[in-house]
């Protein structure tokens, strides 16, 4: 049995209960956190920590407890369930409080919870995925990591729907690609250019997207953070994207195009694979 962490208390998931008013339940006014733990340890806490408190501050919410003691509960809970490997899902939400849009006194305590889940040691080689593009109809603060996923949702369905294992959110307007319902989106050009888009409110930081980036920068990969269209992605030699959980996977088809079609060694040269050979062996560094 699980064990799950609860408002200070650690104890076996199924008896982790929670109100039926809590702000994360109701409104979405909640923030988290997914860290893969590799080798029993938690794979770039300071940088998970880092964004958990970007996105507290952007709600005006504080944390329950300080970032010493959060980092001592994350460690906790990877003893307390023995994870090797897997990850943590952290949430903290403004509290419970009468279902009122105005936000509680600020006597109301944040709810803040953590969720084990085992998994396996990394595959040797990336996974290869299929894609389908959709509007981006999220709201205009991705950057911040809240659980207002449904849009994520919703796309990741249709994705299912039409066939494919992932959604890629573009901009209708510029036909600018964005991101995955869960990831960020790289993009090896035609031209060989490597690029991802620019941090901005319309993409989530991603943790590993920064790994990749100073991994890509220690082994002279070049990259540049410059916006790209649908068009550019379709006509990729490489798309892929990364993830806590995902690490590096390989988009092999984008709207039925076939990417990367003619690289006459399936990809075994390909830079996905070089960065996500670069990433393994960070993570059992
Ligand atoms: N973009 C979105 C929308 C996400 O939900 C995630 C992860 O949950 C990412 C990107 C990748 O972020 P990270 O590398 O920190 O897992």
């Amino acid at each position: 049995m699980s064990t799950a962490y609860l408002n200070g208390r650690f104890l076996p998931l199924s008896q982790a209960r929670i109100s039926i008013e809590d702000r994360g339940l109701l409104f979405a006014d909640a923030v988290y956190e997914v860290v893969c733990v590799a080798r029993s340890r938690g794979v770039d806490l300071g940088a998970h920590l880092d964004r958990l408190w970007r996105s507290l501050q952007a709600l005006g919410m504080s944390s329950p407890c300080s970032r010493r003691v959060l980092l001592l509960l994350l460690k906790q809970i990877i003893v307390c369930n023995r994870l090797r490997y897997g990850s943590i899902y952290l949430q903290i939400s403004r509290g419970s409080a009468s279902r009122a849009h105005a936000f509680p006194p600020t006597s109301c305590k944040a709810n803040i919870f953590m969720v084990a889940s085992h998994g396996s040691p990394p595959a040797a080689s990336p996974m290869r995925i299929t894609a389908v593009t959709l509007a981006d109809t999220r709201w205009a603060r991705v950057d911040i990591k809240t659980t207002n996923l449904l849009p994520n949702c919703l796309g990741l369905e249709e994705a299912r729907v039409r066939g494919a294992d992932e959604v890629i959110f573009y901009d209708s307007a510029s036909e600018i690609m964005r991101e995955s319902s869960k990831s960020n989106l790289w993009m090896l050009s035609s031209d060989n250019r490597l690029l991802t888009h620019p941090r901005t409110s319309n993409i989530l930081g991603g943790v590993t997207r920064a790994a990749v980036m100073e991994l890509a920068l220690k082994n002279g990969i070049t990259y540049k953070q410059e916006a790209f269209t649908r068009k550019q992605a379709y006509e990729a030699h490489e798309l892929f994207l990364t993830s806590s959980t995902g690490f590096v996977s390989i988009i092999n088809k984008l709207d039925g195009h076939s990417i990367g079609e003619g690289v006459s060694d399936n990809g075994a040269n390909s830079i996905a694979r070089k960065l996500y050979e670069l990433y393994l062996a960070k993570l059992q560094a």
